[in-house]
C-alpha cells in the first residue's frame, strides 16, 4: 500500500493465479505466503473451474476466484472474482454465458489475456458485463509464450466502443519467471473485501509493472497524466501520429495529450528507465 499526494490509499494486488488445485505448481497456502512476503495486500487464487475461498489472513485479503474457459467461437478465458458460490457454468458455453454465470454468482468478470487467446476486437467489444480486461498477463510472455501485451487488440476494441478497466496480472502458475511481474493498484479507504471489490467495480485502479500513476484524467481538451519519475509517457488514441504522442525526458513526471477532433478514446502508457510499464484504462473522449 502507498498513499498518494492527496493521502488516498492504493492497495497492491494480483487477481489471477493458479495453484495445485488446477495446473499451478504450488499449494494455495504457499501461493498466499509468497505474495504476502512480496508485499501484496490482496490476492485472488483463480484455478481453472475451481472456486477459491475468500478471507483475511496475515494482513492479506483473499478474494474468492475462478477461471472459466471455452473454445466456443474462439478461445475465451474468463476470470471471476468475488463470487459467493460456484458459478452455474459449463465448458462449451459461450464467453457471454460464462460472464453472465460469474455475475449471477455475485462476482465480477475479467477477460483474461485477449492477445494470447487471439481474440478479435469486434468480438471483445460485443461482450457485455465485463468489469475488467487484462492489458498485460505475465505468464503469456517470454519464456513461456510471446503475447503478454494485449494493448494493441484492446486499442482496436476501444475503437469499436469497449470501455472496461484495464488490469495487469501474473496469471501465476509458479513456473518461475512470471512471479510478481505485473499487478494492479486499487484505490480504496481500506483493504476490506467490500471496499476493494467496490473500487474494482468502479474502475478505481490501474495496471503496472512498477511505475506509479498519480493522476489520469481528461481536463478540457487534454488528457493529463502524472506519474512517478519515468523515461517516457506514450498516448494512444485514434490519432495515428501527432507531435505530442510521445513525451520523452529522463525523470518525467507529467505529460499531456491534446485531444484531436477524431479521437473517441485515449489512454496512456508510462515507461520507466528499467523498461517497466504502467497503463491507464481507455477513457471516452466525448
Ligand atoms: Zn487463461
Ligand atoms: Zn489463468
Amino acid at each position: 500500500m502507498y498513499q498518494d499526494q492527496e493521502g488516498k490509499k492504493w492497495w497492491k494486488g494480483n487477481l489471477h493465479a493458479h495453484t495445485t488445485k488446477s495446473d499451478g505448481k504450488v499449494s494455495p497456502k504457499e501461493a498466499q505466503r509468497r505474495y504476502q512476503e512480496a508485499g501484496y495486500d490482496f490476492l485472488a487464487l483463480t484455478d481453472h473451474w475451481y472456486l477459491s475461498r475468500s478471507g483475511h489472513e496475515k494482513n492479506m485479503l483473499l478474494l474468492s476466484g475462478i477461471e472459466l474457459d471455452t473454445m466456443k467461437n474462439g478461445c475465451w478465458h474468463i476470470v471471476g472474482i468475488g463470487l459467493n458460490r460456484m458459478p452455474d457454468a459449463e465448458r462449451g458455453q459461450s464467453a457471454q454465458e460464462l460472464i453472465d454465470a460469474v455475475r449471477e454468482a455475485g462476482g465480477f468478470a475479467i477477460l483474461a489475456h485477449p492477445a494470447w487467446s487471439l481474440e478479435q476486437p469486434q468480438d471483445i467489444a460485443e461482450l457485455e458485463g465485463l468489469s475488467g480486461v487484462e492489458i498485460y498477463n505475465s505468464v503469456s510472455g517470454f519464456p513461456y509464450s510471446s503475447r503478454a501485451d494485449s494493448s494493441h487488440v484492446l486499442d482496436l476494441a476501444a475503437k469499436y466502443g469497449m470501455r472496461v478497466p484495464y488490469i495487469a496480472a501474473d496469471d501465476t502458475h509458479f513456473y518461475q519467471d512470471e512471479l510478481f511481474k505485473s499487478y494492479i493498484y486499487v484505490q480504496a479507504e481500506e483493504c476490506s473485501r467490500k471496499a476493494i471489490l467496490e473500487s474494482i467495480r468502479a474502475g478505481r485502479l490501474y495496471a503496472t509493472q512498477g511505475p506509479l500513476i498519480q493522476k489520469a484524467c481528461i481536463e478540457g481538451d487534454r488528457f493529463v497524466v502524472e506519474c512517478s519519475p519515468a523515461e517516457a509517457v506514450i498516448f494512444y488514441s485514434a490519432s495515428v501520429w501527432q507531435p505530442d504522442t510521445v513525451s520523452r525526458q529522463p525523470g518525467i513526471t507529467q505529460a499531456e495529450f491534446v485531444l484531436k477532433p477524431y479521437d473517441r478514446f485515449v489512454r496512456a502508457q508510462v515507461i520507466d528507465k528499467e523498461g517497466k510499464s504502467a497503463w491507464t484504462s481507455a477513457y471516452t473522449v466525448r
